[in-house]
């Protein structure tokens, strides 16, 4: 953990050009708005904020893509501990695997093309995500990979107090995705998840989109998290805060 943390203090120190792409589940994580979130982590020295989403539709289509032309089950990838799973104990599955980046190698490409020389930190639930690139991908697009937890101890020890940050907007708006069906198929919980695979048909499962996610609940249970809240809450919280954003980025649209 100290690793991760002294080194993004040390590109900050540096004066380093450090962009932060912020999983969704920081809206079930921080109580503050976005733009106080936004604002925290501009004042802890980031050059740039955006969320990991932004790259929804891209993913999306690629998505949809895959199950269209494909009669096959389609599983996606954004978890890297059923990656891992399927690579070291399922490998007749891997064919089923979406063949497109995660969301979180995905945003980092895109970032690193938009500021070449900057440096890319995913700031999310995961610690997992932090061996990810270096196991299933041959180029590196993210630079470091920190959780909430980290991030609070490093604002902490700034004496940032997000409650009194002030609001700043993200680099880009991310898209209102709130809408989008995206998803045919949800299993989380690492035993649930392994049973699905062990006894996996693709027959019966033709054509579904599947997120498999090791953590019960999903990432909004990612180890990285710091609230106490139960699961049911958090994820209570975050549909209520995403309807709110897809509201007001409607009403701005
Ligand atoms: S479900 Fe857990 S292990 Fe998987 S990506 Fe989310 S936080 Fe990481």
């Amino acid at each position: 953990m100290q690793r991760s943390i002294s080194k993004l203090e040390s590109w900050l120190a540096e004066g380093h050009k450090v962009i932060a792409s912020l999983a969704p589940s920081y809206l079930a994580e921080f109580e503050e708005n976005a733009g106080k979130v936004a604002g925290a982590l501009k004042k802890l020295g980031f050059y740039g904020i955006e969320e990991t989403i932004t790259v929804l539709p891209d993913i999306v289509e690629a998505r949809e893509r895959a199950a269209g032309y494909s009669r096959k089950p389609i599983i996606y990838n954004s978890c890297p501990v059923v990656w891992g799973l399927i690579d070291s104990h399922y490998p007749g599955l891997k064919k089923y695997l979406l063949n497109i980046p995660s969301p979180m190698v995905l945003h980092g490409r895109r970032l690193k093309e938009r500021f070449p020389g900057a440096k890319t930190v995913f700031i999310g639930p995961c610690e997992a995500k932090k061996w990810e690139e270096v196991r299933f991908y041959k180029t590196q697009y993210v630079d470091l990979v920190i959780t909430f937890k980290e991030l609070r101890q490093i604002l902490t020890g700034q004496k940032i107090d997000m409650q009194n940050s002030s609001e700043t907007k993200f680099l880009s708006e991310p898209p209102i995705w709130v809408e989008t069906g995206i998803l045919s198929f949800f299993k989380s919980g690492l035993k649930n998840v392994s049973n699905f695979l062990e006894n996996f048909d693709a027959d019966s499962m033709a054509s579904y989109g599947m997120e498999l996610l090791a953590c019960e609940g999903g990432c909004i249970n990612g180890p990285g998290m710091t609230t106490a809240e139960p699961v049911e809450k958090r994820i209570g919280i975050y549909c209520e805060r995403i309807m709110v954003k897809g509201k007001a980025n409607r009403t701005k649209s």
